[in-house]
């Protein structure tokens, strides 16, 4: 069996023709970045395609959260979780608020809606949930618990793209959606990012947060940023939303012969497939349980690269373990989250593995179950 190399991920590249047919309009136009056409365009095909009623596009998906927050005035606690992204926490930490952190399911490593009106006071002005590796919250009791404490709710959708809960796009949950247009996501646009939401008046707000605060006017009416998608962003997400289909497609088929092969494989625990969630399989995580397998996740990790094949643990540790803020903040409020860090590992996927690969990390994984 060949021993070349396997990163984690590899960016998808639509043919490069596509990409110079896209971008030859801003040779005649000379409109480089700032709601330009190709800007418009996608817009216009995101709203399409994630079923939303508003777009607004970033420079990145952790503006647009950072932004999110402060076009939404909120103000004192956020409830979110600290196993996510460190982007989720900071955009939280950087709008001057404090992250309080609640428990995840130990199923889809999601928030553990069960646990969050505990942890709620009379400073808490929104929930922060995390789609994490597409596995979509329990939408229905944060939306009642958000009615009922007159909560916002912001999801961290950077792994979502393209995911569906019940029939409707994650894109139309809560107050406002994130999504992340990385280039090591399911769809991107080199970097970039997106809110959606339904309220028409936050589109205005938040197209002058990211413009310095004049956007098409002479008197800057705040504080504003920059944070805006150029157009060459713009024409490469253009550009991948035509494969998009094929991508998940893709990445389906991947997922399904990772749960093939892995089946029975003592000490290694997948997420189950959400039966009401039509996915659009971001990652592949697995749990290593060490007194069941053999070898410990490092171990693993570390085995897997020795055969070229490079993992990720993806994540650890908790946004709240971070050394520099480890102080202000307590892991162990977190049992599951911070037992679900040290176990988790994520195996490569993207859209050139071939199932040959997967068949080959498979046999590793394997291999090193059965001998020490
Ligand atoms: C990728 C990611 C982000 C940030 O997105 P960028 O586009 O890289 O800024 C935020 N949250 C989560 C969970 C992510 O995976």
């Amino acid at each position: 069996m060949s021993n070349e190399r396997i990163n984690v991920t590899k960016p998808f590249l639509p043919p490069i023709g596509q990409y110079i047919k896209e971008i030859e309009s801003i040779w005649e136009n000379h409109w480089l970045t700032h709601t330009g056409p190709k800007h418009t365009a996608l817009e216009e095909s995101l709203k399409s395609y994630l079923k939303t009623k508003n777009v607004s596009l970033f420079t990145n998906g952790h503006m647009a959260l950072e932004l999110a927050i402060e076009a939404l005035e909120l103000d004192g606690e956020i409830i979110t979780t600290p196993f996510t992204f460190a982007s989720t926490t900071y955009a939280i930490m950087r709008n001057g608020l404090t992250p309080v952190f609640c428990d995840i399911e130990p199923d889809t490593y999601t928030i553990d809606a069960e646990k969050i009106e505990s942890l709620i006071t009379e400073k808490t002005s929104a929930i922060v949930p995390v789609h994490v590796y597409g596995n979509v919250c329990d939408y229905k009791k944060i939306a009642e618990i958000a009615a009922k404490y007159n909560l916002k709710v912001i999801y961290d959708a950077a792994h979502a793209f393209g995911t569906f809960v019940d029939g409707i796009s994650v894109a139309a949950l809560g107050d406002i959606s994130m999504f992340s247009f990385h280039a090591t996501k399911v769809f991107h646009t080199i970097e970039g990012g997106c809110l959606t939401f339904d309220d028409e008046s936050l589109g205005a707000r938040l197209a002058d947060i990211r413009q310095f605060g004049l956007f098409g006017k002479e008197d800057s009416v705040l504080a504003g940023t920059n944070a805006k998608m150029n157009e060459f962003q713009a024409a490469m997400g253009l550009c991948n939303l035509k494969h998009i289909d094929d991508i998940i497609k893709k990445r389906k088929t991947l997922d399904s012969r990772y749960r093939k092969n892995l089946d029975g494989l003592s000490g290694i625990k997948l997420c189950p497939e959400q039966k009401h969630v039509q996915s659009s399989y971001s990652y592949f995580p697995i749990q290593v349980i060490a007194s069941e397998f053999n070898m410990s996740r490092d171990q693993l990790s570390d085995r897997l690269k020795e055969e070229n094949i490079y993992t990720r643990k993806y994540f650890y540790p908790l946004t709240s373990a971070f050394k520099f803020i480890a102080d202000k903040f307590n892991a162990d409020d977190t049992p599951v989250a911070k037992e679900i860090a040290d176990n988790i590992l994520t195996l490569p996927l993207y859209f050139d593995l071939q199932l040959d690969d997967v068949d080959r990390i498979c046999d590793i994984l394997w291999k090193c179950g059965k001998t020490r």
